[in-house]
């Protein structure tokens, strides 16, 4: 357990286990989310004393910066090495509401989506509260910018590593931390079921984004194998339970797979899955990788325009970075290679 581990309400507990008062936790809070400080020793409305026994005790992690990429487009991807070597990437996006920062919540990927950079490098482990926490913050410090929003959809299935991904929200959407509103904040699954309610429990006004890519069964089982184990009417049921108990829309990501998902009968089947539910579709151009034979959609027009015919609310995601390593975790994959 590191510093960047605890919530408030955590930090506020081993303070008061260290003797001290609690009041100490906010101060602690403040200084590492508002004034940025990089070590205990910066901390200087803590007594000495007091920030030797937290040195002793609290690790003050970092995160080792090893590769950033800008794109013309001012898109930024970051590569970090974590304390165990292991590499994570992190993308920096610009919109015109401001920033948006992807983040990866495991090393690897377990679920080998086949179109996927990410999952081709297999599964190492996921990744600690802290591991994201520092995404968020040493983005800001060597990009310089604000991030206004965060998606939790780089490398990694966030509700496998579910308990340490709701600590890394509850620490970026806390007012004393880095004070992310739960509106400007996305969980992206593929679909692990059992996590549907566990997330609904949690009283979020976070966003809850679904990684359908496909329109039937036969489909999704070749592009996600996850659907083999939740299949696509289980999981539209989940969403369609979610919906109902939450009142909250719902986003459904299409990434467009030239001649694979992107047919006529794709957008019918689509359209007829999805009716009647509060959902809005992101229909996502393709980056293609070396690790497959995937091609980029030439119909995101058309596939566009036949959804929005079959009355859905549908949108296509602008791209980010297309002249720099622009796939998730190709960048990543990159260095394990060695290129
Ligand atoms: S698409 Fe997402 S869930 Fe699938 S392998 Fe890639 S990172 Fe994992």
């Amino acid at each position: 357990m590191t510093l960047f581990d605890l919530n408030l309400d955590d930090l506020e507990n081993f303070i008061e286990s260290l003797g001290e008062k609690k009041y100490r936790a906010k101060q602690i809070f403040l200084s590492l989310y508002k004034d940025r400080v990089t070590s205990y020793d910066e901390m200087t409305t803590l007594k000495k004393e007091f920030r030797d026994l937290l040195k002793e005790k609290l690790p003050f992690p970092t995160l080792e910066l090893v590769n950033r990429q800008v794109s013309t487009d001012t898109t930024e991807k970051f590569l970090f090495r974590l304390s165990d070597n292991n590499l994570i990437e992190t993308v920096l996006m610009p919109h015109d509401y401001g920033y948006s920062l992807c983040v990866s919540s495991q090393v690897g990927c377990p679920m080998a989506c086949s179109f996927c950079a990410s999952g081709a490098f297999g599964f190492k482990r996921n990744l600690e509260t802290y591991e994201m926490v520092k995404q968020v913050l040493d983005v800001e410090k060597y990009s310089n910018k604000k991030i206004s929003s965060v998606v939790i959809m780089g490398i990694g299935e966030p509700f496998l590593n579910y308990d340490n991904v709701i600590k890394f929200i509850r620490i970026i959407n806390n007012d004393f931390g880095i004070a992310i509103g739960a509106r400007h904040i996305t969980l992206s699954t593929s679909g692990i079921l059992p996590k549907f309610k566990d997330f609904e429990k949690e009283k979020f006004q976070v966003n809850l984004a679904i990684s359908l890519h496909a329109s039937n069964n036969e489909l999704r089982n070749k592009l996600m194998p996850v659907n083999k184990k939740y299949p696509l009417e289980d999981l539209i049921d989940a969403i369609k339970t979610y919906i109902e108990n939450t009142n909250r829309r719902v986003t459904i990501e299409y990434i467009l797979l030239d001649g694979i998902n992107d047919l006529d009968t794709n957008a019918k089947e689509l359209a007829k899955l999805l009716r009647g539910l509060n959902v809005y579709v992101n229909l996502i151009p393709y980056n293609e990788t070396s690790n497959n034979d995937y091609k980029r959609s030439k119909r995101t027009n058309i596939f566009f325009d036949l959804l929005k015919k079959e009355g859905l609310n549908v949108t296509v995601r602008k791209e980010h970075g297309h002249d720099i390593d622009a796939a998730c975790g190709q960048l990543r994959g990159k260095m394990i290679k060695g290129e």
